[in-house]
C-alpha cells in the first residue's frame, strides 16, 4: 500500500486544509474556502474526491459547496452533526470508523468544541480540527471541560509518533500561553526555538507529533509539578487544573 501524501494548504488567515492524497484518490481536510483548494489541486494535477469535515463550523466547511460542485466529490462529516454539515453525503462515527479507498480510517468522538467534532485516524497521521491544536486546544463552545479532558486523552492515547494535523495556526500564541505556565520546561523552551524559526520563514508549523504534544502542551500535561506550582492546584484533580487552564486561555 502506497504511503498516503498529506500538505497543508493556508486558508483564510490562519486555517490549514489538507490534501490527502494517492493514487487517484485526493480527500481534503477542512476546506475554510474553496479557491485556495482548487489553486493547490491544480498545481499538482489532481482531481478531488472527498471532502472531508472535522465539525460544523464555516471556517472548516465553507468550501464544501463549491468543491463538491466542482468536482462531484464526496462529503464525510460526523454522523452526529449530520443536520450541520452542508452537503454531507457519508456520516461517519467512532463505531463504524471509514475505509479511503485502501485505507482504514479510525474515527475518534472528540466532542466540547463542538459537540460532533471527530478526529480522521489516517496512517499515523490524525486531523483533530479545533479540538487538539499544536500547544493547546480549542475553545468550550459546545461542551463542558470535562468532555475536552476526556476528548484529548482519548487523543493522546494514540502512538506517540502520530503526526497530528489541526485546524488552525496558533502554535506560536500558544506557545508563549504554554511558557506562562510551565517557564521551565527544556522541551517547551526549545520547540518555541523552532516555531519562531519556521514562522519569520512564513512555514507551518504543522505536523506536530502526539509525543511532541505530551511533552508541550500545557492541556495535556495536568502532572506537570512546575504547573501546578504556578496555578496553587499542587493537589487538585486534573480535570480541574485543564478548567483552570482554559479560562486562563480565554483570556490570554
Ligand atoms: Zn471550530
Ligand atoms: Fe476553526
Amino acid at each position: 500500500m502506497a504511503k498516503l501524501q498529506i500538505e497543508p494548504i493556508a486558508c483564510l488567515t490562519d486555517n490549514y486544509a489538507y490534501l490527502v492524497h494517492e493514487g487517484g484518490l485526493c480527500a481534503v481536510v477542512d476546506p475554510s474556502e474553496p479557491e485556495p483548494v482548487q489553486a493547490a489541486l491544480a498545481v499538482r494535477g489532481l482531481k478531488l474526491t472527498h471532502i472531508l469535515n472535522t465539525h460544523h463550523h464555516w471556517d472548516h466547511t465553507g468550501g464544501n459547496r463549491a468543491l463538491k460542485t466542482a468536482f462531484d466529490a464526496v462529503v464525510v462529516g460526523p454522523e452526529k452533526d449530520r443536520d450541520r454539515i452542508p452537503e454531507i453525503d457519508i456520516g461517519v462515527d467512532e463505531a463504524q470508523g471509514w475505509r479511503f479507498g485502501a485505507h482504514m480510517v479510525r474515527i475518534l468522538e472528540v466532542p466540547a468544541h463542538t459537540k460532533g467534532a471527530i478526529a480522521f485516524v489516517f496512517d499515523g497521521a490524525v486531523f483533530t480540527g479545533d479540538t487538539l491544536f499544536t500547544m493547546g486546544c480549542g475553545r468550550l463552545f459546545e461542551g463542558t471541560p470535562a468532555m475536552m479532558h476526556a476528548s484529548l486523552a482519548k487523543l493522546m492515547a494514540l502512538p506517540d509518533d502520530t503526526a497530528v494535523y489541526c485546524g488552525h495556526e496558533y502554535t506560536m500564541n500558544n506557545g508563549r500561553f504554554a511558557l506562562t505556565l510551565e517557564p521551565g520546561n527544556r522541551d517547551l523552551q526549545a520547540r518555541m526555538k523552532d516555531v519562531e524559526a519556521a514562522r519569520i520563514k512564513g512555514r507551518p508549523t504543522v505536523p506536530s507529533s502526539i509525543g511532541l504534544e505530551k511533552r508541550t502542551n500545557p492541556f495535556v500535561r495536568t502532572g506537570s509539578a512546575e504547573i501546578r506550582a504556578v496555578l496553587k492546584m499542587e493537589n487538585a484533580e486534573a480535570v480541574d487544573m485543564f478548567a483552570e487552564m482554559r479560562r486562563r486561555k480565554d483570556s490570554f
